[in-house]
């Protein structure tokens, strides 16, 4: 049987180039917007403020190539779920704020698609709509109660649940006792999304250097990103958005927590497998799980099981080399199979993971402050792929004045609150991710729930 390929990005074989690095910054250089990060953050406020303004001068640096990041890595979602469940936006910004974020969110999925077309990007985006299937009596009640939650607020629209059988029409997962199905959402190939993002951006006239790391951030008039090839000047704003890697820049290591995710490919099926799973649908898969199992069914006829990662490092570090080890990816495997015992004898091709950033309120942040001329977008805790677009243009908006793109959201304020100081950060999560394994296994195992659940969940901020 082929061995896997641990550390390995499928999405990297089929993205349609080598990624190979665009020239890196050489001299110092002077722009209107310098943005660091180039994923779908940055990517999309270059885009956004070429779209605004033609003549703006947008310089993006990215220290690997566009798509090194989570945005090249994801399970490919493109979900109108917003990183904050619907109800506690409610209960922090009101109903109102809630559905205008939901709406956005589920308008910003359709857009992708248009935007594609537009521009020639070929991101296999593919409108299947979501399925969450229940395979826990615990995951049903929940599955219940958010869409009931959905359903109060006029939002259920798109949405229904089904039985198993239904469910298990549409995709034959072991052990389902129900589903709920979401018309809104598509899945595609994020790294070409990336890929054609970068190209689109430059054939608007926008600049990408890569191979190019930021090692300081200057606030001030102007703004200034120092850089391993020089210094660049921007005249109107500087744009981090480096996500989870940003806690690595001096003043920013307690703003958000890198937390990994990990997935796992399977090599393509072939038609008679297919034909036993179903899945013709191409939805987006999920469970209830709190270990968060995420699945994708690829263009390339590969099935892509994503889950929660590697245990959170002190100081919060995101090596690529964490997330390389065999047997972390072992459990997610062994669960590939506990939903898919037809996949026993199918060849698991590759198991990679990467970094998303976790804001300490759970609240995804974009700001621009006009005085020191720092403006930022990030913080979507694992649900990047369409909320990215929407702060993107939001902070495109805000920095080019364009007032057609600025939405009335919550997700428009200063950066939130920090996380704690180490060693009590690493305490903290490290706790929170082992009592979110052990609510799963205790599910799974009778359906019992820990003593200290309910404590955990108050623990984390999602
Ligand atoms: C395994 C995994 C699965 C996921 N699945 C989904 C999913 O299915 N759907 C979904 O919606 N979301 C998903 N997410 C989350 C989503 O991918 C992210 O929220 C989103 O991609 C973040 O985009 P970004 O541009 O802000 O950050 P990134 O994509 O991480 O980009 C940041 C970029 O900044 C660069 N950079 C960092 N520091 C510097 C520096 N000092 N100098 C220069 N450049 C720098 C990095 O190299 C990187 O390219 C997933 C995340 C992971 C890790």
């Amino acid at each position: 049987m082929t061995a896997t390929r641990y550390g390995a990005v499928a999405w990297r074989d089929t993205c349609g180039d080598d990624c190979a690095a665009r020239p890196a910054l050489a001299a110092d250089t002077t722009v209107d917007v310098a943005i660091l990060g180039g994923g779908f953050s940055g990517l999309w406020t270059a885009y956004w403020l070429l779209r605004a303004d033609p003549a703006l001068h947008v310089l993006v640096v990215e220290r690997e190539f566009c798509g090194f990041g989570a945005s090249g890595r994801n399970g490919g979602w493109c979900s109108p779920r917003y990183p904050v469940f619907v109800d506690d936006l409610a209960a922090r910004f009101g109903a109102d704020a809630a559905r205008a974020t939901i709406r956005a969110q589920s308008a910003m999925v359709d857009e992708i698609g248009t935007i594609c077309a537009e521009e020639g990007i070929d991101a296999h985006y593919t409108p299947g709509g979501l399925l969450s299937v229940a395979r826990t009596e615990r995951q049903w009640a929940a599955l219940h109660a958010t869409y009931a939650s959905y359903a109060r607020l006029g939002l259920a629209d798109d949405t229904c649940l089904i039985d198993a059988d239904a469910a298990r029409a549409r995709i034959a997962v072991r052990g389902v006792l129900g589903g709920m199905v979401t018309t809104t959402g598509a899945s595609l190939h994020p790294l070409r999304l990336v890929r054609g993002l970068a190209r689109a951006v430059e054939a608007r006239g926008g600049r990408i250097v890569e191979g190019t790391a930021v090692t300081r951030v200057r606030p001030g008039q102007p703004a200034l990103l120092e850089t391993t090839g020089g210094t660049v000047t921007a005249r109107r704003a500087v744009v981090l958005a480096g996500e989870a890697y940003l806690s690595a820049l001096p003043g920013w290591q307690r703003q958000l927590l890198p937390i990994s995710s990990m997935i796992v490919a399977t090599a393509p099926l072939d038609a008679a497998t297919w034909a036993q799973i179903g899945w013709q649908g191409h939805e987006s898969l999920s469970s209830g799980a709190y270990t968060k199992d995420y699945l994708t069914r690829t263009r390339d006829g590969r099935i892509l099981f994503g889950s929660r990662g590697a245990p959170y490092l002190p100081g919060s570090r995101t090596p690529d080399a964490a997330l390389a080890d065999p047997a972390l990816y072992q459990p997610i495997i062994a669960a590939l199979h506990d939903w898919f015992p037809v996949l026993r004898d199918v060849p698991v091709s590759h198991g990679w993971g990467g970094y998303l950033g976790v804001p300490r309120d759970g609240m995804p942040t974009v700001h621009f402050d006009r005085t020191s001329g720092i403006g930022g977008a990030f913080g979507y805790t694992g649900r990047g792929v369409a909320t990215a677009a929407l702060a993107g243009r939001a902070l495109a908006g805000l920095i080019a004045e364009a007032r057609a793109f600025i939405p009335d959201l919550p997700m428009l304020r200063a950066p939130g609150p920090r996380w704690e100081i180490e060693p009590l950060r690493w305490i903290g999560v490290r706790y929170i991710q082992n009592a979110f394994a052990r609510i799963d296994a205790a599910d799974f195992r009778d359906g019992s729930v820990p003593f200290d659940a309910a404590f955990a969940k108050a623990l984390a901020p999602i």
